[in-house]
């Protein structure tokens, strides 16, 4: 038997994704469990809510409890700002030249990442009279952006001109690999770093961070990923609800011949005579082209039936092809649905066919699929 969460497409549905608003709800207040008592659960809903609609995603989150939401951009910051106008929301990416106004415009907060930053959003504070708060990221070992140690240290000891940001950052690199020697690195550098800045709150752990040990919660979190039904971690227990069911519809079923090739660069030949399903899903719908099977690789699988079927040849733009010989002639038709991930395929398992990790899936979801949103509703408050 399937697991089925999925709804009913419509007649013109060449695929459907549903997203259960009510697990999201259960999934944060599960991370929220996890770093509670001393730790507040915050939410990064950049890239559009990671794919599946900020307008859908941010208000179950804050039904949900969630007051403090991270976005990557200022005009992913506006969008937020318009639908939680008392939540306190961090932009990740920093202060962009002369976007100072537009931030406190919207109440944003810069997680500033580099001293330029930092001057130029103290000098919008002075030329303003105002001392809009702001996050500080110093960089412990994943060298993308932040102050690094140095400069940290030297900003905390200039007393000409003091800063004193809310909420100190940083980002782990190897938080998905409990055991890597990296992790223990970054926790004591940030300890010390923003120790430097005693007035301020702390937050190290993405998703993956609030499976580790709870040393690594300090005050806030700021989980995406696990919040969306992906796999956090290594660990099989960092998997909460699945949230997304990517379903497709069969164009139709034809048998390929022993010795004869499916698809673009005739990349895949049949071994022996191969019952095949064509499905209405392609690239453009945001199903990765490496997601292909070929004689040399192994495609994704998809799952209908009670069976997982592998993919066959290439992805082309609008379908793709798979092995339907497990179900035969009578177990797959013309019109039905197939399970490109969902409760019963999960997305970690697409994503590692295809050599990428579930976030570039849930952010490449296109729009020719329907979205069916499953409400939260009933499950509010907490
Ligand atoms: C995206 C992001 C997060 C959330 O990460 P997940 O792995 O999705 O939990 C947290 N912090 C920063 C700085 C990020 O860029």
């Amino acid at each position: 038997m399937s697991k089925g969460t999925a709804a009913t497409p419509a007649p013109g549905d060449n695929g459907t994704i549903t997203i259960d608003l009510a697990a999201l709800a259960r999934n944060w207040r599960a991370l929220a469990a996890r770093t509670a008592p001393n730790g507040e659960c915050g939410a990064a809903v950049k890239a559009d809510g990671y794919g599946l609609g900020l307008d859908k995603v941010l208000p179950t989150l804050l039904d949900a409890g969630c007051r403090t939401f991270f976005v990557a951009t200022p005009h992913e910051g506006e969008a937020a700002r318009a639908l939680a106008p008392d939540a306190v929301i961090y932009v990740l990416n920093g202060l962009y030249p002369g976007s100072a106004g537009f931030l406190a415009a919207n109440r944003l907060r810069p997680v500033l990442g580099s001293l330029d930053e930092l001057r130029e959003w103290q000098a919008f504070g002075e030329a303003t009279g105002t001392q809009p708060p702001a996050a500080l990221h110093v960089d412990t070992g994943i060298s993308r952006l932040g102050l690094s140690a140095d400069e940290a240290r030297t900003l905390a000891g200039d007393t000409k001109a003091p800063f004193a940001p809310e909420l100190v950052i940083s980002h782990l690199a190897c938080a998905d690999t409990p055991a890597h020697a990296l992790n223990a690195r970054q926790h004591a550098r940030f300890t010390e770093l923003a120790g430097l800045f005693p007035g301020a709150r702390r937050s190290l752990a993405n998703s993956a961070g609030v499976f580790l040990d709870p040393a690594f919660h300090f005050e806030l979190s700021r989980p995406g990923i696990a919040l969306y039904g992906a796999r956090a971690a290594e660990t099989p227990h960092s998997r909460l609800e699945t949230v997304v069911t990517l379903q497709a519809r069969v164009l139709q079923t034809h048998v390929l011949r022993a010795g004869e090739t499916i698809g673009y660069g005739a990349s895949y030949t049949a071994k022996q005579d191969t019952l095949v399903a064509m499905i209405a899903a392609g690239y453009a719908d945001g199903y990765l082209r490496a997601t292909s099977g070929s004689d040399s690789k192994a495609g994704a699988e998809v799952h209908a039936g009670g069976k997982r079927l592998p993919v066959i040849g290439r992805v082309s733009m609008d379908m793709l092809g798979i092995d339907a010989s497990a179900l035969g002639a009578d177990g797959i038709a013309r019109g039905d649905m197939v399970e490109l991930f969902g409760p019963n395929m999960p997305v970690d398992d697409v994503a590692e066919r295809a050599g990428t990790i579930p976030y570039e899936l849930l952010t490449s979801l296109g729009a020719r699929f329907r979205r069916i949103y499953r409400p939260a509703s009933g499950e509010a408050g907490g």
